[in-house]
Order: structure tokens, then C-alpha cells, then sequence
């Protein structure tokens, strides 16, 4: 779990890193391995604010190649604590602030670490970003070299060209 304790905590800039294993935060796949958290915590009067950076490895495939690759995600947050008497222990999730009692011992970030690393999972997945998929007729991954059909398929927008160049020869 990731805790902070922050009742008698002095004003200022601190630095905490975390690590632990994936499972135990119930961070789901892609995500394997242990995730590693740094957060600089900036403590004033009144409020905390925190940034946080886990790098975690994840286990993903390629949208072109299909390829299996595995690739280090980060993903980085911000987020506010307000001590407020006036206030019920609650989360404006919209502004990230969080309003905390004075009294409040520890600050636990288990639940946003693991919440950013899942928005932090690309939409898009590609192995190399260059990656030159596989070949539509023989089905040859083409980053591994390529195939005897590739010559014969001319990509459309390239066609009037290539006419254009072999009237001009
Ligand atoms: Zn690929
Ligand atoms: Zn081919």
C-alpha cells in the first residue's frame, strides 16, 4: 500500500519512492511485475499538494504486427489535500482536491496510483513507432525484412506518379 503520514509533517518539499509488486495494489493486466512510485509531496499550512510518476511494465501487442512487446508505461498525477475543519472527509474528483480533517494521520494513494496507470494505457499500441506491420498478401512481418510480393503492390496514391515517371523514361 501507498501511505504517507502526514500528521506532524513540517512545511516543505519532501521526496518519497515507493515500490512493490503490481498484484498488490490490484493494478490489472496489461501491468506486470512491480511498479515503481515517486511522489514530491509540497507541504504548507493548510494543504498538501502532491505530483506523483509510477513506471510500471506492461505486457502489450502491436496494432500492426501483432507482435508481443513489453514496454514501461508512465503515468503522472496531481493532486491536491485541503485540511478543512468545516468539511466532511470527501473527494472533489473534478478539481483533484481532496478535503481532509485536520486530524488526519495518513494520506493513502493506492486507489489514484492504480486509477492513473489504467488511463495511462495507450489506445494505440505499437511496437516500434515506425513499425512496418505485416504484409497484406503473405502475412510477413515486414520489420523482420521484406517479402517477394511487396514490389507488386503499389500503394494508390502512388500509382499516377509511377505512371508519370515511366512515361518520362
Ligand atoms: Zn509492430
Ligand atoms: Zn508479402
Amino acid at each position: 500500500m501507498i501511505k504517507i503520514k502526514v500528521s506532524n509533517l513540517a512545511n516543505g518539499r519532501f521526496d518519497f519512492n515507493f515500490n512493490g509488486k503490481v498484484i498488490d495494489l490490484e493494478i490489472p493486466e496489461p501491468y506486470i511485475g512491480n511498479y515503481n512510485t515517486n511522489v514530491v509531496l509540497d507541504k504548507f499550512e493548510n494543504q498538501i499538494i502532491i505530483d506523483v510518476e509510477t513506471k510500471i511494465a506492461a505486457n502489450l501487442i502491436c496494432d500492426r504486427c501483432a507482435a508481443d512487446f513489453q514496454s514501461v508505461i508512465n503515468s503522472k498525477y496531481k493532486m491536491v489535500y485541503l485540511f478543512q475543519t468545516n468539511f466532511n472527509e470527501s473527494v472533489d474528483e473534478k478539481e483533484d482536491i481532496v478535503y481532509l480533517h485536520p486530524d488526519t494521520d495518513k494520506i493513502e494513494l493506492s486507489s489514484d496510483v492504480r486509477d492513473f496507470a489504467i488511463l495511462a494505457v495507450p489506445m494505440k499500441r505499437l511496437c516500434l513507432e515506425n513499425c512496418k506491420g505485416l504484409c497484406p498478401r503473405c502475412g510477413k512481418n515486414l520489420n523482420d525484412g521484406s517479402c517477394n510480393c511487396d514490389e507488386k503492390i503499389i500503394d494508390p496514391r502512388w500509382e499516377s506518379l509511377q505512371k508519370l515517371r515511366i512515361k518520362n523514361n
